[in-house]
């Protein structure tokens, strides 16, 4: 039974700005209960974790840490749930502020929670056999373990679940936390500057990313963000799993979120339509077809497009209902275009969980029309609530999301290939036309039914590649 550690910067329920605290909440769960490993979960302990679980922490241990000019206190407190063991680093300096990204010393913030990870592995009563970083946060974690060795046969798994995110910082700054020999630079750099992503890249045994169809657009100059290069170079060791999400938390026959609970049925659906759109505000009409967008509000989730097509879509008989925070552009924009259409539109600017999931529930349609997307877990989420998609074909949206086709009865969704908001708007009513034709609608329906992404393959998938890992360490010692 091998040993992992997970490195991360948010993950459900404690704290979460996206998927990437779905992956770290739920694929723990998947792979001690299916594939027996033993896996621990290190995170920061921010001041934005509710009271609810810091209640339930216990305090575990304390060491200093030298960073810099600052010599920093570090404790450790652990909290069990649903039997995975957590862990999380508390500093005050660092983590005891509102939210938890967002400042102008982010870059220093999780450096500095990296490296504490590498310290805290001398207090731990656990010996990972692979330290599995995720994102930029988790870099220099994965730099750090190779070129300190605190555990001399620990192995690394670095995943990229969004390379637009790096973490870069000057060199000059990165110089003044930690004395490493000018010989180890070279990897933690990139483009004159210290670069997060990258040492995790360049360190790492193994890389993952989210989805088969990322893992290929990254080799190129278009998706990279500049790091087609290296990642070429690391093609072999460079893999993609797709993401799950946990079947058992995002169900619509238990959710307690949602007001009326079903398996499949639409009449059900439609009496949670009709309760949104009474909460909201929205006309009430059951038959009135309902589209939802839920969201980080930036460019990568094809927000301009939608920017560009938002009046002419809002012509037809048909409601949308956004939610989502973010860049203060699409924020103005959205709310602004929500009073142009009082009937129609409704734009709601929060991050709210369980609204979030009431919408899922209520919605017939959801819109993803992103400009990239590592593998994206919101349309899985919709296919789970019986929510039919409506997709641009990149990244995980493509390897999940397959258009209907009305000759043959396939797909449970709709999508467009080129980035271009026309395009949108075709498929856009072409998922009002199958709406309102019945036979369509309902073999449509019945194809969303089917669509399932448990973790259970994908946690296999890991499974395998820790235990490869671990066993070229065995062969690698006998030499
Ligand atoms: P990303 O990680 O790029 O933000 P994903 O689709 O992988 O995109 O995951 C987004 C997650 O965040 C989903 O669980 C989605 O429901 C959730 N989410 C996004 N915006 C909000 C919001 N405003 N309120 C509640 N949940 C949200």
């Amino acid at each position: 039974m091998e040993n992992i550690l997970f490195v991360a910067s948010e993950c459900t329920p404690f704290v979460k700005t996206g998927g990437l605290a779905d992956v770290i909440g739920s694929l723990p769960q998947a792979l001690q209960t299916n594939e027996k490993v033993d896996v621990r979960v290190i995170l920061p302990l921010y001041d934005e974790i509710g009271e609810e679980w810091q209640n339930q922490m216990t305090y575990y241990t304390s060491f200093n840490v030298e960073f810099g000019w600052r010599n920093h206190e570090v404790s450790i407190y652990t909290l069990t749930r649903q039997s995975i063991e957590y862990y999380f680093i508390s500093n005050e300096y660092y983590f005891t502020r509102k939210g938890i990204y967002g400042y102008y010393d982010d870059g220093e913030r999780f450096v500095f929670f990296s490296h504490a990870v590498i310290e805290a592995l001398q207090h731990l009563d656990f010996v990972p056999d692979i330290l599995h970083a995720h994102d930029w946060q988790a870099g220099i974690a994965v730099a750090l373990a190779k070129i300190k060795q605190p555990i001399a046969h620990m192995k690394t798994v670095f995943t990229i679940h969004n390379i637009r995110y790096q973490g870069v910082m000057p060199l000059d700054t990165f110089a003044n936390f930690f004395q490493l020999p000018d010989e180890h630079i070279a990897g933690m750099e990139w483009g004159g500057m210290l670069n997060c992503l990258k040492s995790g890249l360049f360190h790492a045994d193994k890389i993952t990313t989210v989805s088969p169809g990322y893992a290929e657009e990254i080799k190129h100059p278009h998706y990279s963000e500049g790091l087609e290069s290296l990642l070429i170079e690391r093609d072999d060791d460079l893999v993609g799993v797709l993401n799950g999400i946990d079947i058992r938390d995002y169900n619509p026959l238990t959710d307690p979120a949602i007001p009326v609970h079903y398996r499949s049925s639409r009449v059900k659906k439609r009496e949670n339509k009709v309760l949104l759109q009474e909460k909201v505000g929205l006309p009430i009409d059951a038959d009135k077809p309902l589209y939802t967008i839920i969201t980080r509000l930036v460019e990568q989730k094809g927000l301009h497009l939608v920017q560009h097509i938002i009046h002419s879509f809002l012509e037809e008989d048909v409601q949308l209902i956004i939610l989502g925070t973010g860049d203060p552009e699409f924020e103005h924009f959205f709310a602004e275009a929500a009073r142009i259409h009082p009937n129609k539109l409704v734009t709601m600017l929060t991050f709210d969980e369980d609204l979030a999931r009431q919408l899922y529930a209520a919605a017939d349609f959801f819109i993803m029309p992103s400009q990239f997307e590592p593998c994206g877990l919101a349309q899985l989420i919709a296919l789970q609530y019986k929510t039919v998609p409506i997709v641009r074909e990149t990244g995980g949206l493509k390897d999940t999301v397959q258009a209907f086709n009305e000759v043959t009865g396939e797909g449970n969704g709709f999508s467009f290939t080129n980035y271009n908001a026309h395009d949108l708007l075709t498929v856009l009513d072409y998922s009002l036309t199958i709406y309102r034709q019945r036979e369509h609608w309902l073999k449509l329906s019945q194809n969303v039914n089917k669509s399932r992404f448990s973790w259970d393959d994908s946690a296999h998938e890991y499974a395998t590649l820790y235990r490869e890992l671990a066993e070229s360490n065995l062969t690698t010692e006998h030499v």
